[in-house]
């Protein structure tokens, strides 16, 4: 019995009793390869030694200070690096707690730059469906995904959702990817002029989407044009890298991949890879100095903000991520990742697409190859997928389809930086194994 509010109420989980490297053990003694990080967390994998030396360091000197009185030398060392390694522009750091807190960071930032500098009309927030930002009310109004939205919709605040860049499901027959590139981000022109451009404040995208479709790209070009459109409307760009950045898709920041710079970056999960809770946001110089010269404050703030043991884990990780050059490996084995998988599934009967970029790869199955039909959402064959996977000593993270049946149920791989060509062979297999088994149940 237990007195957790579980996410499954009725589910009993096994209890995770350690972890080393890229496998996480149960308290049967059972050891699971951890092949999505959790949620594209633990981008070291777990027990990293250095990593727990300097939160022993850390804890030993100082754990928590309030921000209102105090920065921290870890905070500020923390953000030094974040600021020297970001794309053209970004000029500070916010630390918060996670993804969802730097969502709304970043919302409330947008918002009060307008405010800073005299267009206080500016409130309208275009994002994209098929997203997903976070679960706080702001978050969860900016995400695109009716499943998570549905029932709170009531208490969301007024977003617009545009298509998203999905070239496996919206991209027509014959269309390059130039003409579709063009073409998704002329809805987001569209919307703005719809609602009148000196009403926007910002568009908020995740430059690689994770959790709600499974790892998509944009296509080429997409986000540069999303770029110029909103700098001809004034309009801010906010990325959300919380799950494909901080060195995912194999550079420190997938925008980078794309030559973009956005106004804001949200990033999270692989900043701390799970050693301790910590996110952030990564802020331009103009939106800095309209703080600074203007009213000089941002109207916010969290109890756990800049939390020092947080960021000592972070500063670590990223230390780490450098000094063992594992973006190298990331690029390495997200190569061999996407070969395997390709040569594995690739004539699958129910695997429609194999995409993504680095270490963060998704799989999408379909019930029909040709028509490109996703399952029906009733056989639930993510959990069936999720729940095999364990079976065979395996982690990924499966989600269904969405409701409106844009894209079928998938499977999202994000490995710890360190895998190898075993770890990333033994993923693969046992994967297979994990879709035999689930699809011979949901096809009974
Ligand atoms: N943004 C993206 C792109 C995410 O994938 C997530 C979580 O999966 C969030 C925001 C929310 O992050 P958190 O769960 O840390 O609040």
């Amino acid at each position: 019995m237990t007195h957790i509010l579980h996410r499954q109420i009725n589910a009993v989980l096994p209890v995770a009793s350690g972890g080393k490297g890229i496998e996480l053990l149960d308290s049967n003694g059972r050891g699971y390869i951890d092949a999505s990080g959790g949620a594209a967390v633990s981008c070291l994998g777990h027990g990293h030694p250095d990593v727990i030396a300097a939160m022993h360091r850390q804890a030993d000197t100082l754990a928590y200070a309030h921000t209102s009185f105090f920065t921290s030398d870890v905070a500020e060392a923390l953000a030094d690096r974040l600021v020297a390694d970001a794309p053209a522009g970004i000029s500070h750091a916010y630390f918060v707690s996670g993804g969802s807190e730097a969502i709304e960071a970043a919302l409330k930032m947008a918002r009060q730059y307008f405010v800073e500098i005299g267009q206080p009309q500016r409130r309208n927030i275009i994002a994209r469906k098929q997203s997903y930002h976070g679960n706080t009310l702001g978050a969860l109004a900016t995400g695109g995904n009716e499943w998570r939205r549905a029932q709170f919709r009531p208490l969301l605040i007024e977003t617009h959702h545009i298509d998203p860049c999905f070239a496996y499901r919206f991209q027509e027959a014959g269309e390059t990817d130039e003409d579709y590139a063009a073409r998704s981000a002329q809805a987001l022109e569209d919307k703005i002029i719809e609602l009148g451009p000196e009403t926007v404040m910002a568009f908020v995208a995740e430059t690689v989407v994770g959790a709600t479709a499974g790892a998509v790209p944009p296509v080429a070009d997409y986000l540069r044009r999303v770029r110029q459109i909103c700098d001809r409307h004034g309009v801010l760009l906010i990325l959300d890298e919380v799950m494909c950045g901080m060195g995912r898709t194999g550079m420190l920041h997938a925008c980078e991949q794309d030559g973009v710079a956005p106004d804001l970056m949200t990033i999270a999960k692989g900043l701390g890879g799970g050693y301790q809770p910590i996110g952030a946001v990564l802020l331009s110089r103009k939106i800095f100095d309209a703080f600074a010269s203007g009213s000089g404050l941002f109207q916010h703030g969290h109890t756990y903000i800049c939390h020092p043991m947080a960021c000592a884990a972070a500063l670590a990780v990223q230390e780490v991520i450098a000094r063992d050059k594992l973006l190298d490996n990331v690029k390495a084995m997200g190569a061999y990742l996407a070969r395997r998988l390709g040569e594995r599934f690739g004539n699958h009967p129910h695997v429609g697409d194999i995409r993504g970029r680095g270490l963060f790869m998704g799989v999408e199955l379909v019930e029909d190859r040709s028509s490109k039909q996703p399952f029906d959402p009733k056989r639930k064959l993510h959990a069936r997928i999720k729940k095999a996977a364990m079976a065979n000593g395996l982690l990924v993270y499966p989600m269904g389809g969405t409701i409106d049946g844009a894209n079928g149920d998938h499977v999202l791989l994000a490995p710890p930086f360190i895998s190898d060509l075993a770890a990333i062979d033994a993923i693969v297999e046992r994967l297979g194994e994990a879709f035999n088994q689930a699809f011979r149940g949901s096809l009974d």
